[in-house]
């Protein structure tokens, strides 16, 4: 039954989850207005788990309103240590009802348990982190002739709209909304309409918290409801998480209204693998970059170029990595689970029939999975992939990895930055002085050494190239939810 499941794994807001979820306005469902029902289905089984109403304009400039207000009151009334401190119980919150989260998390994406549950303490560790930074939004004094005075102040913008995608709904959520409210912001939360759940209940669990109301609100719905609230005259910040087309459209609204957006956007990154690294260690990389999240990751690495020496002994060693691995559903914490939705699934395994026409080889997977119901697709290995075919260029967004074989490294360079994309990339490799003269030669916002998996809260991340514009994660995020004003005195 529509709405049993959430109430079921949802049961840490006990307070009432509604059947239908509404948008979570000063700090508490909204009451339900009428608008189109939506329905959120499991991805295991395409059973339906939940149900939400679809917010009108009229609730959008609500949520933004009521944000506009907790900004302005007690947000800004509160000091910075105490806000740090209300920070650090919604982190508390998060990880008491982890558990709960995590399940919940894992029935609406269909990622196994324990790599929710991971989502779930990521979640929390932004809060920490930013929590412990709310006193350290500071600025400058400035060097100025004698009898003149300059001071800098970082202040925030007011209300920040965050739009979400659907593959890590809570974490991504987190990652903009605790710098922003670490800031002094107010946020708007809009998450993906195909994974809306955890982040309706993380909003009410934080009011929960003591998180004063209408600091943290959320909109539900598809596009058409984000279109609405990044263009709301209150709106001064967007933070946007998404693939480069809808990308396109945020930062077109943003250029219209002259309001500041950042953009997280798509990847295909590349990883490039030298015949001196231990390929053992390389080839565990390439299979996570397919197995985490069935490849629905903007950071995965998703192009293997490998020295043509070692090629065919690697190609083995990721094979041999890829084949035998468990799929089901999430809560039976699989190593794989399904693609989110059926629209994905088709749409990969397209990706992957074309490859091979245009003659990629399919070492392992390529199928469906063999599952009797759920949207899975098998881990796939293609090799013989040339830079050429637009497998090696198109973000695939599913469980689907690409080898490809250079011959020198000046060739693997100019195949790993010959994309639009420039998220993230790695580099395996004995020689530490190739290392980083390689690190230094890609084009990425973010390259690991010698490992490639998710990096602290507290390092930046972000896209060079069409992968977007500004870093989210670390001390460099507070710059994008933070203005900069210039006070000068003269002391005559
Ligand atoms: P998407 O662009 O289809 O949707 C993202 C969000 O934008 C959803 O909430 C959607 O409802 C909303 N949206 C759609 N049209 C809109 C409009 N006109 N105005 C405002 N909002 C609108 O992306 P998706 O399919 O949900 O997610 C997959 C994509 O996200 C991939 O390309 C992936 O690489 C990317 N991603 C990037 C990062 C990163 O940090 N760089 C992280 C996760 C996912």
């Amino acid at each position: 039954m529509a709405g049993s499941q959430l109430q079921e794994h949802g049961e840490l807001a006990a307070t009432g989850i509604p059947r239908t979820l509404t948008a979570v306005i000063d700090g508490w469902w909204s009451p339900g207005a009428g608008g189109q029902v939506h329905e959120v289905a499991d991805p295991s089984s395409g059973e339906i788990i939940g149900q939400f109403e679809e917010s009108s304009d009229e609730i959008v400039d609500a949520a933004v309103r009521s944000g506009q207000e907790a900004w302005q009151g007690d947000w800004a009334r509160i000091s910075p240590a105490d806000r740090g401190r209300i920070l650090l119980r919604c982190a508390d919150a998060f990880r008491t009802n982890a558990s709960a989260l995590a399940r919940l998390e894992s029935l609406d994406t269909g990622k196994p348990l324990s790599q929710a549950r991971a989502d779930v303490d990521v979640t929390a560790r932004y809060l920490e982190y930013y929590a412990g930074a709310c006193d350290k939004v500071a600025g400058q004094t400035l060097s100025q002739p004698l009898g003149t005075f300059a001071y800098t102040v970082r202040e925030p913008y007011g209300v920040v709209a965050h739009i979400t995608p659907w593959n890590a709904p809570l974490s991504q959520m987190m990652r903009g909304v605790a710098p922003s409210l670490a800031a002094g912001n107010a946020v708007v939360v809009k998450p993906s309409e195909i994974t809306p759940l955890t982040t309706a209940l993380a909003a009410v669990l934080m009011t929960e918290a003591g998180l004063p109301p209408g600091l943290c609100n959320v909109v539900l719905g598809p596009g058409g409801v984000g279109e609405s609230l990044v263009r709301h005259e209150l709106v001064q910040h967007i933070a946007f998480t998404g693939s480069v087309a809808t990308g396109r459209l945020v930062g077109r609204a943003a250029a219209d209204r002259i309001v500041g957006c950042n953009l997280e956007l798509g990847g295909k990154s590349p990883t490039i693998v030298c015949a001196d690294a231990d390929l053992s260690r390389a080839a565990a990389a390439g299979a996570l970059a397919v197995v985490r999240n069935s490849g629905q990751s903007c950071f995965a690495t998703t192009r293997l170029l490998v020295d043509r020496a070692v090629h065919e002994t690697f190609v083995e060693l990721v094979a041999e990595r890829l084949s035998g691995l468990r799929l089901g559903p999430g809560l039976d914490d699989p190593d794989l689970g399904p693609l989110v939705s059926e629209q994905q699934r088709q749409r990969v395994l397209g990706l992957v029939e074309d490859a091979r026409a245009d003659g990629a080889r399919v070492v392992t997977g390529g199928t469906d999975g063999d599952l009797s119901s759920g949207w899975f697709v098998a881990p796939t290995l293609l090799a013989d992939v040339t830079q050429d075919m637009p497998i090696a260029r198109t973000e695939v967004f599913g469980p689907v990895q690409s080898v490809l074989a250079f011959d020198d490294l000046d060739e693997a360079v100019r195949i790993a930055n010959d994309t639009s994309y420039g998220l993230s990339a790695g580099v395996f490799t004995a020689d530490l002085g190739r290392a980083h003269r390689l690190a230094a030669a890609l084009q990425a916002g973010q390259v690991q050494i010698n490992r490639y998996t998710g990096a602290g809260v507290e390092v930046p991340f972000g896209g060079y190239k069409q992968s977007g514009i500004g870093r989210e994660k670390g001390m460099d995020a507070l710059l994008h939810y933070s203005q900069v004003k210039s006070v000068i005195v003269d002391l005559h």
